[in-house]
């Protein structure tokens, strides 16, 4: 059973943050997400659209600004005002699929991928494959102080969107973990409901990580609730940071801090940490369609009202995102977030953190 059990699930009630919440229906319902339980239509994706909901204040955190008004006080390490959850998804890395390039790779420009298979490429040497790119990224944070996470795909050869085997990342990955940034799975497009297949993938995950992996984004972003929340507890994640739209960025149930989610049905928190996604890179230019000048004041915005509530922005570039302006645009979060003296960092870190002040059940 994934939750609390029947028998602490009167603690659930005596927890103040919940008890709170409670006394105010719009935020409960918000937070809870009670209007994805019976939504008249799901997209292409079975996700839930922005817009389709009723709230429209979603560059707002209502309830995280609710909470913090009512006393409610978060820290970090070393006084910290805020923290910048830094995360890439990794869907592509061999440019030699030429169909996936074109779905996944615009922003590469012509010549950097012609570079790239002049050399019959990325499986002789790396270094021409502007996909290959997890060192740089790293070195690029690095300069900034801060870590991330990378959520990797783990596919089987038939399934959809197959573009690597997780084995041939084997170094790469070890030298990710080595360095002290994070790993944890990308789900395929079913695995956000479907318990079988997410176990498989984590399971062909960790066989080359060689450690349990704790934390989880779906590909697409597509999510079911409360049911993603339910499976992915159960598959022994201990944190999620899918929860965000893809059509629009912002506060999806008006949180810009990590919470453990309520199953409505059940009345019970399920066991398993929310880092809520806010700004994803593909949201920006593909959703939206903004120019990187309004996607910088767009960005600029979300951060600095999440550093007035002491909260947690969760960022998602992707790999194929790391070229050009959308390369400088990230660049500038990280110089922005510096000189704001945030804390940037992996998705595991801010939950072990989490894990560790467990605020949630004050
Ligand atoms: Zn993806």
């Amino acid at each position: 059973m994934s939750g609390t059990t029947i028998e602490d699930n009167n603690i659930i009630w005596k927890n103040k943050m919940l008890v709170k919440l409670r006394e105010n229906k719009e935020y409960w319902d918000l937070f809870t997400r009670k209007e994805e339980y019976a939504p008249l239509i799901l997209d292409q994706y079975d996700r839930f659209p922005y817009y389709l909901s009723k709230n429209r204040e979603i560059l707002k955190p209502k309830v995280s600004e609710f909470l913090v008004k009512n006393g409610f006080y978060f820290e970090y390490p070393e006084n910290k005002k805020f923290a910048v959850c830094l995360t890439h998804d990794v869907d592509v890395v061999n440019i030699s699929n030429l169909s996936t390039i074109h779905k996944a790779v615009k922003s590469l420009t012509q010549l950097q991928i012609k570079s790239a298979l002049k050399t019959l490429f990325s499986k002789i040497n790396k270094k021409w494959n502007p996909l290959w790119n997890f060192r740089n990224i790293m070195d690029m944070e690095k300069k900034y102080d801060a870590k991330s996470s990378f959520y990797f795909l783990a596919l089987n050869k038939d399934d959809v969107d197959f573009n690597f085997k997780i084995r041939e990342l084997e170094h790469e990955i070890g030298y990710i973990v080595d360095n002290g940034w994070e790993v944890g799975l990308h789900g395929g497009h079913y695995a956000f409901s479907d318990l079988k297949t997410i176990k498989a993938e984590k399971r062909r995950l960790e066989d080359v990580l060689g450690k349990k992996v704790v934390g989880y984004r779906n590909h697409y972003l597509r999510f079911k609730v409360p049911d993603s929340w339910n499976i992915l507890a159960e598959a022994g994640f201990k944190y999620d940071s899918t929860f965000g739209y893809a059509d629009m960025v912002g506060f999806r149930n008006g949180m810009c801090h990590p919470y453990k989610p309520v199953d409505l049905r059940t009345n019970k928190q399920i066991d398993i940490l929310e880092i809520p996604l806010v700004v994803m890179d593909v949201t920006l230019f593909d959703y939206m369609r903004l120019s990187v000048e309004v996607a910088w004041k767009v960005i600029k915005l979300l951060i600095d009202t999440t550093e007035k509530c002491n909260g947690v922005i969760t960022i998602l570039w992707h790999n194929t995102y790391m070229v050009g302006d959308k390369l400088k645009l990230y660049e500038k979060i990280l110089e922005y977030c510096y000189e704001k003296n945030a804390w940037m960092t992996s998705g595991e870190e801010i939950c072990k953190w989490w894990q560790l002040c467990k605020w949630w059940q004050l």
